[in-house]
């Protein structure tokens, strides 16, 4: 039973005397987060960081943390420099993962956290710009993103060395909800082609909302599992997909603001519509009730049998 986004609520970090602040500043307060989402929801994976601007940040944005989660504040002009590595708080994140492999030891497998290259450039030149010189001039956009799918395949490396056991790939700008699946096809793919043939671990790619027009695209990336929405049509995905196991698939509304048996229902749905590794399809939100994700916990974990070793 895996978190593959973010697995913070408040209600989590009230327990564990945390602010949404700090556990993205704090080595500690992240490690210590990151481990009450498996001590105390139930996650079997332990996951950092929780939010998808660490990269952006090392190259220059200036982010706002007085949200949930950080977002820009001020963006890039233009992009001089690809190599992220070593800066603003990517050290703090292998420290991270460093001390959760020392904690967990072998009994958790780690997911490390990163930016999808398309989903990096909205966040360095914001995505009214992003989007128009994808249109205007995708050649431009796709230098971009396969200069940064070699740092970002860098950084990642290097979490697998302190321990990383997965790649989390995380590509919400690429939804077909908000880009033209043909734009997609040629600004995104081959830079995530690039970053998973040279990441040494297994990797796995979330992008949000619907994202049937591009499934026949997510093999041809390299990802191993893709953690999809339930916007989606699920029934059909798996067929759409051949040989990339499915992933997440319960709702973030319905475990929000659903009833136990709304969502027993539908963490069964997906198991028995293929989806492996059954979890919730995007980070949760932060008002998400604890007892209602232990109830998709529990629902897959009394019917594993019918699908055998998820993670
Ligand atoms: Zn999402």
């Amino acid at each position: 039973m895996a978190a593959i986004t973010s697995p913070l609520t408040e209600e989590l970090l009230n327990l564990c005397d945390l602010t949404w602040s700090s556990v993205h500043k704090s080595r500690g307060h992240m490690v210590k987060a990151a481990l009450a989402a498996k001590s105390i929801i139930g996650f079997e994976t332990v996951r950092a960081p929780f939010d998808q601007c660490v990269e952006a940040e090392a190259l220059g944005v200036e982010l706002d943390f007085e949200g949930n989660y950080p977002k820009p504040r001020r963006l890039l002009e233009r992009i001089e420099e690809f190599n992220f590595t070593g800066r603003g708080r990517t050290m703090m994140v292998l420290d991270v993962i460093r001390d959760l492999r020392k904690t967990v030891g072998p009994s958790a497998p780690i997911l490390g956290g990163v930016t999808a290259p398309f989903t990096l450039l909205n966040y360095l030149l914001g995505p009214a710009k992003t989007i128009l010189l994808s249109r205007m001039n995708p050649s431009v956009i796709k230098d971009y993103a396969d200069k940064l799918s070699a740092s970002i395949a860098d950084y990642a490396n290097e979490m697998v060395s302190a321990g990383a056991d997965a790649i989390v790939i995380e590509d919400m700008a690429s939804s077909p909800d908000v880009l033209n699946p043909s734009i997609f096809r040629i600004v995104e793919v081959e830079p995530l082609k690039r970053l998973t043939s040279t990441v040494t671990v297994p990797c796995i790619l979330h992008v949000c909302g619907d994202t049937l027009r591009i499934l026949r695209e997510i093999p041809e990336t390299g990802v191993k599992v893709f953690h999809i929405d339930p916007k989606t049509n699920l029934s059909i995905a798996k067929d759409l997909i051949r040989g990339v196991t499915l992933a997440g698939g319960v709702s973030t509304f319905l475990l929000l603001e659903g009833d136990e048996t709304k969502i027993i229902e539908a963490s069964l749905s997906c198991l028995s519509l293929g989806i492996r590794i059954v979890a919730p399809a995007c980070a949760l939100h932060p008002k998400t009730p604890i007892e209602n994700v232990k109830t998709m916990i529990r629902a897959v974990k009394n019917n594993a049998r019918m699908i055998g070793n998820t993670f």
